[in-house]
């Protein structure tokens, strides 16, 4: 809940500032003048730093969940997963100390279960699966978001289990897809790349008003090696196909598609 009232005409101008703010990222401009992803990472400091600390915590893919360092992202946690799929998450995480969060307003968690409690919903799976996986579990409220709005300009999916892009500071907003390095199947990292790019173009996020072929939303693949940076690829593209069949229109000029092998040392 939205304690604060606001107009329509305040919302959009917070989503104005927040577009406004992120057009003047490193990597967004790099990108939107055509660069690669590969080359802009290095140039700015802590990039190898952001491949070394450990990745202790399972959040929402959300953009506005980053309440530590070392955060995985799945949309929702586990709330749209199948039930196999929830024991491949749980025989993954088993006993590995992390803190896994559920928290206010999870816009996957209203897609799982729509209505006034869809954020209890939330909380009681990520507080089970803390439970039967040996995990801590934590509940996040609004004051402690990192944005009041969804100001995601990208989707890093994320299959190396090593790249905390959250808490580098200087890399532009991000919802994080951490399913393939989660072992979770191609079918689920899909589905999280669909849900999250559909809360970025939505009313949610900025939106069809904000991106464009000049300024597209970008998918970051953050792959181990070629072989899973091509896979991880095609799984991207298929899910901007996939929305676009569904929607009618042809997303492929305003989602783009870039990535990167992880530094090795
Ligand atoms: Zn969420």
């Amino acid at each position: 809940m939205n304690l604060k009232q606001e107009t329509p005409h305040d919302h959009e101008s917070l989503f104005d500032q927040a577009w406004e703010k992120t057009q003047d990222n490193f990597f967004i401009k790099g990108l939107n003048s055509g660069q690669k992803i590969e080359d802009l990472l290095p140039q700015v400091a802590g990039f190898k730093e952001s491949f070394e600390r450990p990745l202790t915590r399972l959040d929402c893919s959300d953009g506005r969940v980053c309440p530590g360092t070392g955060k995985m992202g799945l949309p929702g946690i586990d709330v749209l997963l199948s039930e196999d799929q929830r024991q491949v998450l749980i025989n993954e995480i088993k006993d590995q100390g992390l803190t896994i969060s559920g928290h206010e307003s999870c816009g996957a968690a209203a897609i799982a279960h729509p209505g006034a409690d869809s954020d209890d919903f939330g909380y009681q799976h990520a507080e089970k699966l803390a439970q039967v996986s040996g995990n801590k579990y934590e509940k996040i409220d609004h004051s402690r978001f990192k944005s009041s709005i969804h100001n995601e300009r990208l989707l890093v999916i994320e299959g190396t289990k090593k790249w905390d892009c959250a808490n580098w500071e200087g890399f532009p907003p991000q919802f994080i897809n951490s399913a393939p390095a989660l072992k979770l199947s191609n079918e689920t990292a899909k589905e999280g790349n669909k849900a999250l790019t559909g809360i970025a173009l939505g009313s949610h996020g900025f939106s069809e008003k904000r991106f464009d072929s000049k300024n597209p939303f970008y998918i970051i693949i953050s792959a181990e090696d070629q072989r899973q940076l091509e896979e991880l690829t095609v799984l991207a593209q298929e899910g901007i196909t996939e929305m676009s069949e569904k929607d009618g229109k042809d997303y492929s000029q305003i989602i783009k598609i870039d990535g990167f092998i992880a530094p090795t040392e």
